[in-house]
């Protein structure tokens, strides 16, 4: 009888276990129909954006970028790349008249955690230092003409207002940071006095959203760029725009009649959006709630992160892994994405790896194979509705565009190429192949053949330096 009661229990902890899958499946669910919806409101939300100031949740934020890079750039140029886990800092020599990059040499450094959530001095003096320490290792090989300051383009990849192209005031802090007084505050100002106290002397001519950075450093190696994407720790867009379709911009018409626009897309949200239990508890819970709810179902930040809350959940209520839960899974962020990928492309018929993530990370050993099998289940589930929404998002910017369609004069599609830059794009093939499965199809065969999705990996230094180049101090001299 035990026997018996015990095997009914464990069949029953299988059944409670798959209703919880089941429904996390449907409630990700994102049929194409739906996907439309969220591609037509990420379109209507654009328009609002652009309309005037604080008219969507998308901020649509003008980036004083009305002319993207030629090849005609000349010179020694710096750029310094904040955002992510890391930061980079780079130095190129620009060839000028379609001579393209010279030399360049990067290096990166990764942020001690603790400087994402401490004083805004301390993280400017951290980067000015490297900088600085930077500079110094500056080879006889980089050339700067006789009295004249250095130069850098700042890529900051967090929403700004820009005041001109190269100052501006951080909106909020996104992603893993969360540093008190820089919010309002110049953040070139900050950067400048920080440098200022290492004793450098730079000066930022460029400051530029890493989705800008992308779209200039593509659009020097290829005219085509129109749109650049990121898919990494956060996510966003930016793209090209009509200056004349953008009624809150109220200064001059630029001569080249563009505006290259910032959309923060990661903090867009509609009812479309397919928001589960498990999405509304990790972003009450995150460090900035009520925001970024489109980069919480996207990003490299939070998958992994929401797979964990789902196998809790099945550790809780179904007993997945045993009668108690791993104290682990209850740690927050523990289940990073790289994890949660190298899961999902586990191919070895007994899912080594995933036994193997399961046990290193999470404490939990001895899974079954069937057990492995379900934990693959949701790390699909939740990376397909990322790349799939991510996708939809990118068919929004299209519409807007006007580039998802064959021209309706018969005339042959333009080619579109969307640059892309981020790491979970560039490493988690089955949301990369996700993503472009999904948006061929909903292009259609005629449409799909001219959109291109080009890698651009860390293109936004390089795009950071060549805006600096086209917004140096001394061009006007150079071209009276
Ligand atoms: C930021 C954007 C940035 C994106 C990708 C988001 O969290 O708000 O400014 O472009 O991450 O780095
Ligand atoms: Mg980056």
């Amino acid at each position: 009888a035990l026997v018996v009661r015990h095997r009914m229990r464990s069949s029953g902890r299988w059944a409670r276990a798959m209703a919880i899958l089941k429904d996390l499946e449907e409630k990700c669910a994102t049929p194409i129909g739906k996907l439309r919806q969220v591609a037509d409101a990420m379109t209507v939300e654009m328009l609002a954006g652009l309309a005037s100031e604080g008219g969507s949740k998308l901020k649509m934020l003008i980036s004083y970028v009305d002319n993207l890079p030629t090849g005609d750039e000349t010179g020694l140029f710096y750029a310094l790349d904040l955002g992510g886990t890391n930061f980079r800092v780079l130095r190129v020599q620009l060839g000028g008249k379609g001579g393209y990059v010279v030399r360049q040499e990067f290096e990166e450094v990764s942020i001690p955690p603790n400087l994402m959530v401490g004083s805004s001095s301390e993280l400017f003096d951290f980067i000015a230092a490297a900088l600085a320490k930077f500079v110094a290792s500056e080879g006889e090989e980089f050339h700067l003409p006789v009295g004249r300051q250095r130069e850098l383009g700042f890529t900051f990849s967090f929403p700004v207002k820009q005041t001109s192209i190269s100052s501006g005031t951080l909106i909020k802090w996104t992603k893993g940071f969360a540093i008190n007084g820089t919010v309002g505050e110049d953040v070139v100002a900050e950067l400048t006095k920080a440098m200022e106290r290492q004793g450098l002397d730079m000066r930022v001519t460029a400051l530029v959203n890493d989705t800008i950075g992308t779209l200039a450093g593509g659009r020097y190696y290829d005219n085509d760029v129109v749109a650049a994407v990121i898919l990494g720790t956060g996510t966003n867009a930016a793209y090209v725009e009509h200056a004349q379709a953008i009624p809150k911009w109220h200064g001059l018409l630029p001569k080249s009649g563009k505006m290259v626009i910032n959309m923060e897309w990661g903090n867009f949200r509609s009812s479309h959006l397919p928001i589960t239990e498990y999405d509304q508890a990790l972003d009450v819970e995150s460090l900035n709630p009520g925001e970024q709810i489109f980069e919480k179902l996207i990003s490299g930040m939070y998958l992994g992160e929401i797979v964990r809350r789902v196998l809790l959940r099945m550790a809780e209520e179904a007993a997945l892994f045993g009668d108690s839960v791993p104290p682990n899974l209850e740690v927050q962020f523990i289940l990073r994405t790289p994890d949660m990928s190298a899961m999902h492309h586990d191919t070895s018929s007994d899912l080594r790896v995933v036994g193997t993530k399961l046990k290193d990370i999470l404490g939990i050993s001895n899974t079954s194979l069937k057990t492995r099998k379900l934990v693959v289940k949701v790390c699909d589930i939740i990376a397909s509705r990322g790349a799939r929404l991510a996708a939809a998002g990118i068919l929004g910017v299209l519409k807007k565009q006007d580039r998802d369609n064959a021209a309706r004069d018969g005339s042959d599609m333009q080619r579109t190429v969307i640059a892309m830059d981020g790491g979970l794009y560039e490493h988690y093939t089955r949301f990369r192949n996700c993503l472009e499965t999904t948006l061929r199809e909903m292009l259609g065969e005629e449409a799909a053949p001219s959109i291109v999705i080009k890698l651009a990996s860390d293109g936004s230094g390089i795009g950071a330096a060549l805006l600096a180049a086209s917004h140096s101090q001394y061009l006007e001299l150079e071209e009276s």
